[in-house]
């Protein structure tokens, strides 16, 4: 089939390109270089031994996107570009409103001008909110606290509104939990510029000596030591997932919200211990007051992506922690 890939330059975009060229797909990317590199393209080439058709656009850019479209015979869609920081979103509403919102309408726009029906839109468990049980289901009311979760939300409505409009669209709605790790070819990852808000860019730059240490914001939660819990997947799995979800959108039309995450959660300090050894040596912790706006502890019910998509994640932490380390040691030739 021949997938585009929007934001297919980014982390997650970046490893899902190289499974679906690994199955035998025609992959095309559109991406703006807005928080990626070009070598990345060169890095999904050199793993894969296949190039696939790249586009410098904005995708929220109709007339760009629509030519896109005129020049590739697409069958379907996988929505990843957008912007991600929780706490930018908070700073610049509007350009998360514009950039995440915008970019999502003018692709189902052009799809359904084309006649492509296929579509699966890169969600967050972020549109969970803060007052549903844990673990996370599906069924579970949406209500996000920030912009950035709250541009998930609106998405998620849009398209849930698009599906309920002509039956020929079928749309997944992918609701990731925590990806992390890298490509275990150490040619593909994540590597945040500047200071890095997320916790395993932040603990990898502290293993190579870039960071003094790593604070872990609160000890004081009701979880098991104390420090917040997650569930973490590899974003490997994950890629994977996109796979499995477009195969059964393939087959099936509607729409459908389906969490990606291990089912399993992991403590702050069970991470860092996790990477202490991937990495061999002990790592300089400090305990901070709680971040604003966290949550103790949530991880996925991950039951339906395997009844739906017959996906499951099989990655282990310690692989996680072992690929994040192999990919930071090559990007900063240790
Ligand atoms: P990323 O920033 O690495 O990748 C996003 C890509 O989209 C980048 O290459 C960027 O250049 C591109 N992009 C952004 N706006 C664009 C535009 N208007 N036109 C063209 N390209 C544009 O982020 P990621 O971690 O790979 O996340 C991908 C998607 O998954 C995002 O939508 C994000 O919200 C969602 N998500 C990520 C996480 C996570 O923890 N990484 C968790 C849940 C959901
Ligand atoms: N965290 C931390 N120190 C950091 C970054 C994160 O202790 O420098 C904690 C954070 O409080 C949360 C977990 O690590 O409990 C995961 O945070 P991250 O920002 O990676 O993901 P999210 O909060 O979006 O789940």
């Amino acid at each position: 089939m021949n997938i585009l890939v929007t934001g297919g330059a980014g982390y997650i975009g970046s490893h899902t390109c190289v499974e679906l060229l690994q199955a035998g797909h025609k992959v095309i990317i559109a991406d703006n270089f807005s928080n990626s590199k070009s070598q990345v393209l060169q890095a999904i080439e050199a793993i894969t031994g296949k190039k696939p058709v790249f586009y410098q656009i904005d995708v929220a850019d109709y007339k760009a996107l629509k030519q896109l479209f005129c020049e590739n015979d697409i069958d379907g869609a996988i929505h990843f570009a957008g912007y991600k920081a929780v706490g930018e979103s908070v700073q610049k509403p509007l350009s998360y409103y514009q950039n995440n919102f915008c970019t999502a309408l003018t692709l189902a726009q052009v799809m359904q001008e084309e006649g492509v029906f296929r579509l699966v839109f890169s969600s967050s468990a972020t549109v969970y909110g803060i007052d549903n049980p844990i673990p996370y289901k599906e069924e579970y009311p949406t209500g996000a606290v920030n912009p950035y979760g709250r541009t998930k939300v609106m998405i998620e409505q849009m398209l849930t509104d698009l599906a309920a409009s002509d039956r020929r669209w079928s749309i997944a709605l992918l609701r990731y939990f925590n990806p992390i790790g890298a490509h275990p070819s150490g040619l593909l990852g994540e590597d945040p510029n500047g200071i890095p808000n997320n916790l395993l860019p932040y603990i990898a730059k502290v293993a190579a000596g870039q960071l003094p240490h790593l604070n872990v914001f609160g000890d004081d939660y009701d979880t098991r030591d104390g420090t917040g819990v997650r569930d973490y997947l590899h974003v490997v799995d994950l890629a994977e997932g996109h796979l499995a979800a477009m195969d059964y959108m393939m087959e099936h039309n509607g729409v459908e919200a389906v969490n990606l995450g291990t089912g399993q959660g992991s403590s702050v300090i069970e991470v860092l211990h996790a990477f202490e050894q991937a990495c061999g040596k002990q790592l300089p912790y400090q305990i901070a007051p709680r971040r604003p706006g966290d949550i103790g502890e949530y991880y996925a019910h991950p039951g339906k992506a395997e009844r739906l998509f017959g996906w499951k994640a099989k990655r282990s932490l310690q692989q996680m922690c072992a690929d994040s380390w192999r990919y930071t040691c090559r990007q900063n030739n240790l």
